[in-house]
């Protein structure tokens, strides 16, 4: 290993998991906090910590040159982005290679050609790949009308920036154009700093399907299977699962491959993931966007196969060929992830930052819990509202279901809200037992929860 420490520019669990896997490997890690993260569990844990600046993450985790300069003042010799925040900006990687650091992901030029999801469908669909059928930019109002009669009603108002299902709006009629585009253009701008728009037919019957593909810098690609994260919420996923349920050996294999292709063919290096579409009224799947990093989800990928993700990312960004061929990734059991946050399901899931005055997890065989809290954490107001990830494996999808209810049940804090009782109730759901669900189907719940008072 030519990697001997590795500066963590992240926050939350995802900094704990990226520590533990250098520890795992024997490297040496530094946690770079804001001043709102200075007590937390990340700047406690790792080998070193130093404060990239204020709370406002303007100010510290998205400040390319604070992360450099932190980098090359601790002499770290790589950069791990973990999700979010410049995870997924091009610009740190180039300031990496510039500064000799190695970026923890995938190359510059990839991540580019990924962000901007009009590039992506139109790289994507040079390789033969079924993307959503939709539009170019759309310039106007009056061009998105044209458009929107070819492509045929519902469809979505989608930001070419966009990320984090911010800047989608949904149109279910030519009346609503005017109104969605304003507030996707709006919102884009806001979010992204660019509010270029383009439209896709909305696939009412879907699921979401994403697909985990690792690069090595010589050209070899496998795919690590599929994950399901149809449960969502504005379209933001809350609970995912490996391997997807619903669908017919030929169609995973098919999508799998889809996965694999598009990493091949753009010589992709590091970890990644491919998001589709299914219809599933018509058997058919589409690319939806590719996410150029480590995902939230993916430790449901890592419960059935055994390996582990971010170890993976630290030994291709070092250089190091990819120690496993296709045949040697298998898959066995079943696992689901529940993103457990400080938000009250009540009260239209506000955020409620705060002390944690309890904090007990489930613990048990197949039981992960991914987390940085602990009890006397000041869950702050400034980020996101993640507070753990609870993940699950069983020997098939019923067993991993019932164990995730009872870890959920057992799974105590105080002091903060969270989403474990709505999460609860979701999974206690006779459609979600069976398998059956849709992208839409959970904010059709929101209607019966809570369900008394
Ligand atoms: P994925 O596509 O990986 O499943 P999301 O797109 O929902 O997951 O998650 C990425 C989003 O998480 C980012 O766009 C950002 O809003 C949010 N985020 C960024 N950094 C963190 C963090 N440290 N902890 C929790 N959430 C974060
Ligand atoms: P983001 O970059 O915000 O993650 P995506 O393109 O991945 O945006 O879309 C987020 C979610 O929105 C998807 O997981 C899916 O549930 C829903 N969605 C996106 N495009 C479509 C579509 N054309 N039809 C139906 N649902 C869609
Ligand atoms: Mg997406």
């Amino acid at each position: 290993m030519n990697i001997a420490r590795v500066l963590v520019a992240n926050r939350g669990e995802i900094a704990i998991r990226v520590i533990k896997a250098c520890r795992a490997l024997g490297i040496e890690s530094v946690a770079a906090f804001s001043q709102a993260d200075r007590e937390s569990l990340p700047a406690r844990m790792a080998d070193r910590a130093v404060c990239i600046g204020p709370a406002r993450s303007a100010e510290s985790y998205l400040k390319i040159e604070s992360i450099i300069s932190a980098a090359l003042g601790t002499r770290s010799d790589a950069i791990h982005p973990g999700y979010g925040f410049l995870a997924e900006d091009p610009e740190l990687a180039e300031a990496c290679a510039k500064h000799g650091l190695k970026f923890i992901g995938p190359r510059p030029e990839n991540i580019r050609q990924m962000g901007n999801k009009l590039f992506a469908r139109a790289v994507v669909g040079e390789y033969g790949i079924p993307v959503v059928p939709g539009s170019k930019k759309v310039k106007n109002l009056r061009e998105a009308c044209g458009l929107a009669e070819e492509i045929g009603f519902p469809l979505l108002f989608k930001a070419a920036a966009g990320g984090g299902g911010r800047g989608i709006k949904i149109v279910t009629e030519p009346n609503d154009l005017r109104q969605a585009f304003e507030t996707a253009a709006a919102e884009a701008r806001a979010a992204f700093g660019d509010g270029t728009l383009y439209l896709e037919r909305y696939i009412p019957n879907a699921r979401h399907i994403e697909v985990q593909v690792l690069g090595d810098r010589s050209g070899n690609v496998v795919h690590i299977g599929e994950r399901d994260c149809s449960l969502q919420r504005r379209y933001q996923k809350v609970v995912e699962e490996a391997p997807a349920p619903p669908l017919s050996e030929a169609l995973r294999e098919k999508i799998r491959q889809a996965g694999a292709t598009i990493a091949r063919e753009m010589g992709y290096e590091n970890a990644g993931t491919v998001e589709f579409i299914v219809d599933q009224d018509q058997q058919q799947f589409y690319f939806l966007e590719m996410n150029t990093r480590i995902q939230v989800e993916h430790p449901v990928t890592e419960m059935i196969t055994g390996l582990d993700l971010v170890e993976q990312q630290i030994r291709i960004a070092d250089g190091q060929p990819l120690s496993i061929s296709q045949s040697d990734v298998r898959f066995t059991g079943h696992a689901i992830e529940c993103r457990i946050t400080a938000e009250s399901a009540n009260h239209g899931f506000r955020p409620c930052p705060g002390p944690i005055t309890a904090w007990d997890p489930p613990v048990g065989p197949d039981i992960r819990v991914d987390t940085h809290c602990f009890a006397g954490y000041v869950v702050p107001p400034f980020y996101d509202s993640l507070l753990a990830k609870l993940i699950t494996r069983g020997e098939d999808r019923r067993e991993a279901a019932e164990r995730m209810q009872n870890a959920l049940a057992s799974f105590a804090v105080g002091g903060v809200d969270t989403t474990i009782p709505f999460l609860r109730f979701l999974l206690a759901q006779p459609d979600y037992i069976a398998g059956t669900v849709n992208t839409r189907w959970l904010e059709a719940q929101l209607r019966h929860f809570p369900l008394c008072g």
